[in-house]
């Protein structure tokens, strides 16, 4: 490839994070002015970055590696984080930066009941417009699949609060940002960007090289991430309920099941099913594959990320997976304030009683993303030292490599997430290619039963099962 070889910095890029499959597809190099790289779904259905047909390649006006969150060449998250909040904030581990943080839940209109968790994502964005402080948000709404384009979402700019709310509700679904720095860059105004903590890493570092978008930018919205899925996880749930993979119209990934817990949430797929136009809620747990645990459709990358919280972001938002929030099934936030223009909407808000919203430590918010950060700071740990043993390269990371900490099934199951997460991604396309669910099922039962396995609590050594039956036998003879 010619420009891999004419530019050293695109090759590098090329090289080490897409060719290394560590693209989570965001689009920023792709966003750069005359870059020579465009996004494409992959056969996967991620979003990876490509290089453009040779004939119509330009040379990009900015470092392209040092806008990739993945590159070696791009600041960490605390970096970032110490330039945009050190003088303001103070810093706890695994949050980063932090002016406030909260739990609680949207009490104004109809922004709980529209959202996926509290609703506090769509009403700081329609805060943000009312009072003026932006000219418009870019997030991500739902799109009209087309028979050329089959793409459910996409980032979309928002001018009004209604078209906010209409964007309102989680996409697990691969989305990338290049369309809509474009716009950004050619429409005047006063922006906020809305993203999971990869993405809002990738605008940061954007900004810090593009002066225009450094100031059209005014906030960043960070969203908690657990993971991102290909658009795969959204076609097998779709099947189950009975609408084929090229049949879906629209999708919720997080329909709301009063009187459940709600982490015991629902999906509503729309699609056509025997020519008809149907629309099929189900509750989660009832389809294959839908348990986070198990990292279908992973993107390889996510695998090798350790900000769970949105460090850069002036505000982070998630899902309160607290027990004393989960048993209210209308969803609750917790929220990381890093900027005080909007720390003070938020106070005067819970003042008015719009936002019913307490202080919690900041180590409660990490508690609730316990299982996330477990995978993403112990887990990365050994998937690093897994790397290095046999000599890949990978990002460099703000944990360090080590495998002595997790015991042996521990380690088993970490490894065994990797091979879900990959199987994952070719099976699926099998069962498309062959017209059969079955298929995907078929060729996960293995490794889904080998995991399952090494999840069960280990047994107690040989003596002190002998002794426990002893003492029953003994109870039974004697009383
Ligand atoms: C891929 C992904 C993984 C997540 N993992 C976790 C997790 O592990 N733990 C956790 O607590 N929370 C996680 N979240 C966040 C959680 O699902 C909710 O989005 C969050 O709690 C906000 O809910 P809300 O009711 O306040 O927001 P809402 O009022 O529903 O507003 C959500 C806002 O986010 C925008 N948006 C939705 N999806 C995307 C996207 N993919 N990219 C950019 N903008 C988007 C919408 O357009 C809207 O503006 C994840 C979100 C995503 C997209
Ligand atoms: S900037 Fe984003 S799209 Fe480009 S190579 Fe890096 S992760 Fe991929
Ligand atoms: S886990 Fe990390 S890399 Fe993956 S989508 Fe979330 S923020 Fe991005």
């Amino acid at each position: 490839m010619a420009v891999r070889e004419g530019n050293s910095e695109i090759k590098e890029l090329f090289e080490t994070v897409v060719d290394g499959g560590y693209c989570i597809g965001c689009g920023a190099c792709a966003a750069a002015n005359d870059s020579p790289i465009e996004m494409n779904l992959d056969e996967y259905e991620r979003f990876q970055a490509t290089l453009v047909p040779e004939t119509n390649r330009s040379s990009p006006s900015i470092s392209l590696e040092s806008v990739c969150p993945f590159s070696a060449k791009s600041l960490d998250e605390d970096r970032i984080g110490e330039e945009l909040f050190g003088r303001d904030c103070s810093y706890r581990d695994r949050v980063g930066y932090y002016l406030a943080t909260y739990a609680g839940y949207v009490a104004e209109g109809n922004f709980r009941d529209g959202g996926s968790s509290g609703g506090l994502g769509t009403w700081i964005a329609a805060k943000l417009l009312k009072e003026n402080l932006v000219d418009g948000i870019v997030h991500v709404h739902p799109r009209q699949p087309t028979a050329e384009d089959s793409r459910l979402f996409a980032y979309q700019l928002s001018l009004s609060v209604e078209d906010v709310q209409k964007g309102a509700k989680s996409r697990y679904y691969p989305v990338e940002m290049s369309a809509a720095i474009e716009i950004i860059r050619h429409r005047p105004g006063r922006y906020a960007f809305v993203g999971i903590p990869c993405f809002i890493k990738a605008v940061r570092l954007l900004m810090r090289q593009d002066p225009l978008l450094n100031e059209r930018i005014q906030f960043c919205i960070g969203l908690v991430c657990g993971h991102l899925k290909s658009a795969a996880f959204a076609k097998l749930l779709a099947w189950q309920c009975g609408i084929e993979p090229d049949k879906i119209l629209a999708f919720d990934f997080r329909k709301k099941l009063p009187g459940a817990d709600a982490n015991k949430y629902g999906i509503e797929v729309t699609g056509v099913k025997d020519g008809q136009i149907v629309t099929v809620t189900s509750p989660v747990r009832d389809l294959y594959g839908a348990d986070w645990g198990l990292g279908f459709f992973k993107y390889k990358a996510c695998d090798y990320c350790d900000d769970v919280l949105a460090e850069t972001a002036d505000l982070s938002i998630g899902d309160a997976w607290l027990p004393q929030y989960l048993k209210d099934s209308r969803g609750t936030n917790v929220v990381v304030v890093r900027h005080r223009d909007l720390q003070k909407p938020i106070e005067q808000a819970i003042d008015a009683g719009d936002l019913k919203l307490e202080r919690i430590d900041p180590d409660e918010v990490a508690k609730s993303q316990r299982s996330g950060f477990r995978h993403r700071r112990e887990g990365l740990a050994y998937r690093l030292y897994l790397a290095d043993k046999t000599r890949q390269w990978r990002p460099p990371k703000r944990v360090k490599p080590e495998a002595k900490h997790l015991d042996r099934s521990e380690r088993q199951r970490f490894s065994l997430r990797i091979l879900l997460a990959d199987r994952s991604h070719s099976a699926f396309k099998d069962a498309t290619d062959r017209g059969q669910l079955s298929v995907f099922q078929a060729r996960m039962m293995p490794l889904v039963q080998e995991y399952e396995l090494a999840s069960l609590p280990p047994r107690p050594p040989l003596w002190r099962r002998i002794r426990s039956r002893l003492k029953k036998y003994y109870v039974r003879l004697f009383g």
